[in-house]
């Protein structure tokens, strides 16, 4: 959006393609005006709808871009079919999603995403008065606590793998963040009560048809505690996958970008949790001059260097606070299912020595999810990279995929333009 914003206003024609229903991106896209005026995050997200509205920003929601046919023509489809969408310039925000790591009972119904159950909570799932274990690592854990606490579930106990240390340090760093601390003091009210655990992490789901019940290790030892959901990530991971397709170097997960937000590809910009994952005010620093980039107004987005340069350090931050620890490369049983869209066990990619040969001989990453489940997984589990990645990015239709095929065509102010 706030690339949008910022090429728009530079008087291009710029066209927004977001998947979801709603604008918004993660954070936003369900915040409504029926919420609270004081809420920052509705401030935030009128603030940038506004200007791309006022810009005369085209949105195109429910849309998913599913494929580079050649350089300039994306591919999208939506319920009614799939459309071609042509561009001068593009910039890639297709921000992250989080990182599951597999343990005996993950696969059990009511075990989620941490930011999985909170979008469907946003999407309407009651969760008033259900007990929801919150654990894995990294910021989000806290948000999502708070938000379902907001929504009437209890927390029995929220669990950090990450160690008392690190959150000490991670604490006194936030001092060079001003604005972060004001956040810091509002989630510690939200969350006040809830008690906390570091160094814990949840080793088994437990129950029959759905979860009843969660082990964790604490300090060494095993505590039951009973529960109706198990909202669990490991952090996030950037969503690489589109800018993979269009030939755009990415190293260790995240896309390369110069000081312009220019991938290796030339007219392909990135921006936010794909060039790594630091929080929402990086990604609007980075959509910004993107958006100025891509307009052709490299001055205006030289002034908001200095800005990104210390909005990364929080994003290196984060990521050494919250690393994985090696222990938790000992959580999956033999029999426990890594691969869950293809049902391969831990034991069976015991037998493989990469990505691919795991892939070709197990099928491991070869259902819907395509290895954005258990892609990450196997990264931290076995160092395996991903090495390639082939059309639809996303499951598309047979008819989408099927050559030949016309694509509807959008009406002329509809067409995503670049100049
Ligand atoms: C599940 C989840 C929950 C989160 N919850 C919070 C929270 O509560 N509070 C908080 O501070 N931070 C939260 N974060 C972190 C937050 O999302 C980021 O800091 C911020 O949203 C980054 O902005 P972005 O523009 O990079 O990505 P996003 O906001 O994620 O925006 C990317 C958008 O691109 C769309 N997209 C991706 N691929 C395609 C495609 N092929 N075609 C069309 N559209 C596509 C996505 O659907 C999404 O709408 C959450 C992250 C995740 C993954």
């Amino acid at each position: 959006m706030a690339a949008a914003a910022c090429a728009a206003e530079c008087g291009v024609r710029v066209g927004l393609v977001d998947d979801n229903p709603r604008l918004g991106g993660q954070i936003w896209r369900s915040e409504s005006s029926s919420q609270q005026e004081s809420d920052p995050r509705i401030a935030d997200a009128s603030h940038w709808l506004q200007r791309m509205s006022t810009a005369g920003v085209t949105a195109l929601c429910g849309l998913r871009v599913v494929h580079q046919p050649e350089a300039g023509v994306l591919l999208a489809e939506n319920l009614d079919g799939l459309y071609e969408l042509r561009y001068d310039k593009l910039v890639l925000a297709t921000g992250a999603r989080e990182r599951f790591l597999p343990f005996p009972g993950w696969t059990l119904p009511n075990v989620m995403g941490a930011g999985g159950l909170q979008a469907m909570v946003k999407g309407g799932l009651p969760i008033r008065g259900k007990r929801v274990m919150v654990a894995g690592t990294g910021p989000l854990l806290l948000a999502v606590a708070a938000y379902l606490r907001k929504h009437g579930a209890e927390i029995p106990l929220i669990c950090e793998q990450t160690s008392w240390g690190s959150l000490a340090k991670f604490g006194l760093a936030l001092f060079r963040w001003p604005e972060k601390i004001g956040q810091t003091i509002q989630l510690k009210r939200d969350l006040s009560g809830i008690p906390f655990a570091a160094n814990t992490w949840v080793v088994a789901a437990n129950g029959q048809a759905a979860l009843d019940s969660v082990d964790i290790l604490r300090d060494g030892r095993v505590e039951m505690i009973p529960c109706d959901y198990l909202a669990c990530g490991y952090h996030l991971v950037p969503n690489v996958e589109l800018a993979l397709l269009m030939g755009c170097a990415v190293d260790q997960g995240c896309v390369q970008v110069d000081d312009l937000q220019n991938t290796t590809v030339a007219s392909v910009f990135c921006a936010g949790e794909p060039t790594s994952v630091g929080g929402v005010e990086l990604a609007i620093i980075e959509g910004q001059i993107a958006g100025l980039a891509a307009a052709e107004h490299a001055t205006e987005a030289r002034a908001l260097f200095a800005k990104r340069r210390k909005a990364r350090r929080f994003a290196d931050v984060l990521d050494s606070t919250f690393r994985l620890r090696p222990e938790l490369k000992n959580l999956p049983l033999p029999e426990t299912m890594v691969c869950r869209c293809e049902d391969v066990p831990y034991s069976r990619l015991q037998q493989h020595t990469s990505w691919r040969s795991a892939k070709l001989h197990a099928r491991c990453g070869m259902g819907p999810c395509q290895g954005r489940v258990c892609g990450p997984a196997t990264e931290f589990l076995f160092k395996w990279n991903p090495d390639s990645v082939r059309p639809p990015v996303f499951p598309a239709r047979v008819g989408t995929l099927a050559t030949g095929d016309e694509p509807l065509h959008l009406q002329h102010s509809d067409v995503m333009g670049g100049h």
